[in-house]
């Protein structure tokens, strides 16, 4: 069973800190060439089902080794990318390392017969989904690592969906029906109609940190519980997975899987690490 176990990863800048120190003007002249002159790397959160504790895939969060700033977390710079256009580059670099990534641990432990291969997540931005080309870069990546589309899974915010008219769908739709898993990030956080879930490509909810945060105690808020009760129900019946972020005690996980909940991720099981990290997770997992 995959518990935390610090050591071996990366610490975040002080993200309050950092931004006294860097101006946001600093940033931006910097991360047009950060991509070429290799500051970014990707950290990966293992997924685990709630059911056994099994491994099952992880989550890809890019990281900016920024040369004197040190390790920037997503939040202080794919804002800026998503302003400069360079997100459409990184995005696409992140998909290729990770989805090569996917195709290295499988051949580390072809093993795991019983939950199959590691599948892996990666996060699409807006405007990568707006970008014409992300359907056949997808496919060119899946290709070019052999890895098939059912080990990939794309997570798109919530609020990025929300009145997305069929234009925006459709390269979602296509991508879905070749066998990649959409996800809905961040549920619950913006204000989308429940019922308009049927008309997204999705097959997978990952219900937002701040419902696992109301799980702190134990019991949980009788109305927090019955909101995510009613959100399992809901998703279950329409044939949607869950996943829950930021699991962070053995008392939210356990409050989680007795509501349904199908996969979590979070501090209590590992931290985004290297990916040597993940790969000895689901050995340790695979060998009982
Ligand atoms: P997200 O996709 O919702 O990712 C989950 C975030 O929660 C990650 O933050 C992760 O490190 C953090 N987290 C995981 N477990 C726990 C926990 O138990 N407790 C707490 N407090 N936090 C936890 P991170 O790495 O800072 O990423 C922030 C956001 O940046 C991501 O949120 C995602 O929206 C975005 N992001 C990360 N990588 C990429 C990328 O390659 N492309 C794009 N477009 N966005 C990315
Ligand atoms: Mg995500
Ligand atoms: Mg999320
Ligand atoms: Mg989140």
């Amino acid at each position: 069973r995959a518990k935390s176990a610090g050591g071996n990863r990366f610490e975040l800048a002080d993200p309050e800190a950092d931004a006294r120190a860097i101006t946001r003007h600093g940033l931006t002249t910097a991360l047009p060439t950060a991509l070429e002159r290799g500051e970014f790397f990707i950290e990966y959160q293992p997924l685990v089902h709630l059911g056994d504790g099994s491994v099952r895939g992880a989550e890809a969060l890019v990281r900016w080794l920024h040369p004197q700033h040190g390790v920037l977390g997503p939040d202080r710079f794919i804002p800026l990318a998503e302003h400069t256009g360079l997100i459409v580059p990184l995005g696409r670099w992140v998909l290729e390392q990770s989805v090569r990534q996917a195709r290295e641990w499988r051949e580390l432990h072809g093993g795991v017969e019983a939950v199959g291969p590691l599948r892996i997540n990666v996060n699409l931005s807006p405007c990568q989904l707006t970008h014409p080309g992300l359907v056949q870069d997808t496919v060119d990546i899946l290709e070019r690592a052999g890895v098939e589309p059912d080990a990939l899974c794309l997570e798109v915010t919530e609020s990025a969906l929300i009145g997305a008219d069929d234009d925006l769908l459709k390269p979602l739709r296509r991508l879905a029906e070749m066998g990649v898993d959409i996800a809905l990030d961040d549920f619950g956080t913006g204000y989308s109609n429940l019922a308009n879930l049927r008309r997204l490509p999705v097959s997978i909810l990952k219900l937002d940190r701040s419902f696992t945060q109301s799980m702190q105690q134990f019991p949980a808020d009788p109305v927090d519980l019955k909101i995510v009760e009613g959100i399992v129900s809901l998703a279950h019946s329409l044939d949607l997975a869950v996943t829950v972020e930021g699991v962070e005690t053995g008392a939210q996980a356990e409050q989680l899987r007795i509501l349904g909940c199908d996969t979590a991720q979070g501090w209590y099981y590992a931290r985004p690490g290297p990916p040597e990290r993940l790969h000895e997770l689901a050995l340790v997992d695979a060998a009982g």
